[in-house]
């Protein structure tokens, strides 16, 4: 009698629970009455592949496989988001803000979706920085995601082609998320991507490649889907899509997409806008020092960017335009001595492992802070300085006992001195 009913039992799969006829094989295990369907080896395929995980002597770490029952984000206050940027990002006070409200205002919008009162659509706010290099546009929304504790993802424009072209499916953009969620699809439904270098795909851009369409109006085009909320099909290996591949399927509605980028010379269309004069492209005299790069970015409309080479449709799905201020020395000083995760202070916890104490002079830390301002990469030149600087210490330290004390002067970062070394 047993055997009759196990055989007329519909076979399904263990790990999604797809039965036979939904999926296109069902793999029996070792145990009778175990089955796999070929999808889910192929989303296990994927797992394996982009986790990069590696073989452990202990058997190995446990890879979550997406069982729908994920936390929800936590819905903070516009004030206590900014209050934890606060903590990490230095300046950039009204990005802080834009972003807090926005994000708030996201995950209210996500989370009331659900309720029977929801008779007033909530248009999707992504969000465009626009900001020089290093000035944290990325560093905000990595923040953003870990207060949060959502998945978070980067992706580069310029690597993006549209469909055709030899380089990434926009839909690659969400693998990333997807993988930085372990594989569950409701967590990486929820997340924060960044898009980099969006600058890099204007209409007129000098990137062109033979590989790549000529415009980026392309890419500009696939990408308004996926950021306006479309069921996306994402090859689980990454790469060109190909008709005979199973998809991962995943809403984009409730990923919020922040997109960035330096914008070089979008200050003259503004300032030609606001001014209708001197400096527009045609103008002969413009000195970059004389002219007020933040002055003009904070007066950034959408109509700026289509001049700039968005289409407006584009920029039509990124109705939060928040610009990035340069970053001066004063705030390099700060950024180098005060972020709960300071370099410095990430440095002088390195040492303090060796029981080395590390100290930087008032003097050294305004001459890393005037150098990396030169080299114009805001705070990202900070760390490369630095580097420079400890590669010798932390070769040193560790092989000399008595070293009990390390002192950087800025004669280390002008003349690349050795620095003092205090013995006991
Ligand atoms: P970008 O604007 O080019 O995206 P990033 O956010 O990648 O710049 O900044 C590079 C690094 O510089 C960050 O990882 C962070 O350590 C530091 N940084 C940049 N801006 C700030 C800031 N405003 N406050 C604190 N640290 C910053």
């Amino acid at each position: 009698m047993k055997k009759e009913n196990e055989k007329n039992k519909i076979l399904e799969c263990v790990f999604c629970g797809k039965k036979a006829g939904e999926v296109p094989h069902l793999i029996q295990g070792f145990k009778d009455n175990v089955y796999i369907c070929t999808e889910c080896v192929d989303y296990c395929n994927f797992l394996l592949e982009d986790t990069k995980l590696g073989f452990s002597p202990y058997g190995g770490g446990v890879q979550k496989f997406y069982n729908g029952n994920s936390e929800e984000p936590k819905i903070s206050k516009p004030h206590e988001i900014k209050e934890y940027l606060d903590k990490y990002i230095i300046g950039q006070d009204e990005a802080k803000v834009a972003i807090s409200v926005a994000v708030y205002n996201h995950y209210k919008r996500i989370s009331k979706k659900n309720t029977k009162k929801n008779d007033v659509e909530f248009q999707k706010s992504n969000i465009l920085f626009i900001g020089p290099t290093g000035s944290g546009k990325t560093y905000i929304a990595q923040s953003l995601a870990n207060f949060l504790s959502v998945p978070f993802a980067v992706a580069d424009a310029t690597a993006l082609t549209e469909a055709g072209y030899v380089g990434e499916d926009v839909e690659n953009i969400i693998l990333k998320l997807i993988t930085a969620a372990e594989g569950d699809l409701e967590r990486a439904k929820k997340g924060i991507i960044y898009i980099d270098e969006i600058d890099k795909i204007t209409k007129k851009s000098d990137n062109v490649s033979i590989t790549r369409d000529v415009s980026g109006e392309g890419v500009q085009q696939a990408l308004l889907k996926i950021l306006e909320g479309t069921v996306a099909n994402v090859p689980p290996l990454g790469g060109r899509k190909h008709p005979e591949q199973q998809y991962i399927q995943i809403d984009t509605t409730d990923i919020l997409f922040i997109c960035g980028g330096a914008f070089d010379g979008l200050e003259k269309i503004i300032s030609s806008r606001v001014n209708d004069s001197s400096i527009g492209f045609n103008a002969k005299i413009v000195d970059k020092k004389d002219f007020d790069y933040d002055k003009y970015m904070k007066l950034c409309e959408p109509k700026d960017l289509i001049t700039y080479g968005l289409i407006p449709e584009f920029v039509g799905r990124l109705p939060i335009i928040t610009t990035l201020n340069l970053l001066d020395e004063e705030a390099l000083i700060k950024i180098l001595t005060q972020p709960k995760n300071a370099i410095i202070k990430q440095y002088q916890r390195l040492m303090e492992l060796d029981n080395v104490k590390l100290e930087f002079t008032k003097e050294a830390v305004k001459e890393i802070a005037h150098e990396a301002y030169e080299k114009k990469l805001g705070a990202r030149g900070l760390r490369g300085i630095i580097e420079k600087i400890m590669q010798n210490v932390m070769y040193k330290v560790p092989m000399e006992n008595d070293i009990k004390k390390v002192v950087i002067d800025e004669n280390c970062v002008l003349n690349k001195t050795e620095p003092e070394y205090v013995r006991g």
